[in-house]
């Protein structure tokens, strides 16, 4: 999940990512777990069980992926659902698995299902049939993978398969982080990257970062841009405001999509009930991004509702858009 990014930008993101468990702020009970399932296959000396993060984008899965492979001391390879489209690319990555390597599926919910079939034998047996030769002579092959581990991310679990998500041994949601974990993230990544930061600034990004890491780290690298031209270098609650105003990030870290889905709610549709292809096609957004990246923060701030009749705004979206709740429609 990198898309957008500059080749700087990639580098940045890199230089921010938590290399350890210890390193990793937040998400404590997630970690807990994996703590212990991977030194008990540390200690047997085999592969960790096949495992699954699932949650909104930016929130740590792909940096997960990394940890558990440096924890259990072995190679990554990364590769993502989309990417895959033949059983012959992922047969390629799966033979040159050394024992007990971490192969990374990033958004699993979009692999093809042929090779999503192709995967079951890997996973279960950790055996492929490949095809040998063409023509007359062509004939499949069994061969012996050595022992690994699948890491898979997805935004939408409930879009993955029912015999895909059985086959994950450990299963992981990650949830937004609070204010206080992500001012330790924005203080962490302040260190790294060099900048001063006054504790009361950290706060302020923190608190306007849509409960994400990603954006977060995302915000403070513009507002390090401003306190660089405008300022004297260091990061102070001034400079602060005065970036996330000029960013148009508002106070609750709603981005100008989340309020576009709210006042479109409240202005076209009376604040709904209303399905989410109509949403989506009012707001030009796939249902789809609505669904995975906008509406579980909207859900999680009381925002929104999810009710049997479709997407309903509350008093706190009127609140928050300074707008007067009309009179309700009769039905
Ligand atoms: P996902 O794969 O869930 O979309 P990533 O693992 O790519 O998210 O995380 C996005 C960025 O956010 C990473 O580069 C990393 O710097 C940062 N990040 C994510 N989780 C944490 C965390 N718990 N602590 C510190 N930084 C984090």
């Amino acid at each position: 999940t990198s898309e957008n990014f500059t080749p700087e930008e990639l580098d940045v993101e890199k230089k921010l990512r938590p290399l350890s468990f210890e390193d990793f702020t937040g998400q404590e009970q997630v970690l807990e777990n994996l703590q212990i399932f991977v030194q008990a296959a540390n200690q047997r000396d085999e592969a960790l069980d096949h495992t699954l993060f699932h949650g909104p984008p930016g929130l740590g899965k792909t940096t997960l992926a990394h940890i558990l492979a440096s924890e259990l001391s072995v190679g990554i390879k990364v590769t993502s659902g989309p990417v895959l489209d033949k059983p012959g690319d992922l047969a390629g990555l799966l033979t040159n698995l050394e024992e007990r390597d971490v192969l990374f599926i990033d958004e699993i919910h979009r692999l093809s299902p042929i090779v999503e079939e192709y995967l079951y034998s890997a996973m279960e047996d950790y055996k492929i049939d490949i095809m040998i030769e063409s023509g007359p002579n062509a004939r499949t092959v069994q061969i012996n993978l050595n022992p690994f581990t699948l890491v898979g991310a997805t935004t939408r679990s409930g879009l993955l398969t029912a015999p895909m998500r059985a086959r994950f041994g450990i299963q992981s949601r990650l949830q937004y982080y609070n204010t206080e974990l992500l001012t330790t993230i924005v203080q962490r990544s302040s260190t790294i990257l060099n900048v001063p930061i006054s504790m009361e600034a950290a706060v302020e990004i923190a608190g306007r970062s849509r409960g994400t890491p990603r954006i977060a780290n995302a915000l403070l690298r513009r507002v390090r841009d401003f306190a660089q031209i405008k300022g004297n270098g260091s990061i102070d609650i001034k400079i602060a405001r005065f970036s996330l105003e000029a960013l148009h990030v508002d106070a609750h870290g709603l981005d100008e999509m989340d309020n576009k889905i709210l006042t479109t709610l409240i202005e076209k549709f009376k604040g709904g009930p209303v399905g989410i292809t109509t949403l989506a096609t009012a707001v030009s957004e796939s249902a789809e991004t609505i669904e995975e990246v906008y509406e579980p923060f909207l859900i999680q701030q009381g925002f929104i509702m999810r009710t049997p009749r479709g997407r309903e705004v509350t008093e706190l979206a009127y609140k928050h858009l300074g707008k007067i709740k009309g009179p309700t429609q009769g039905g």
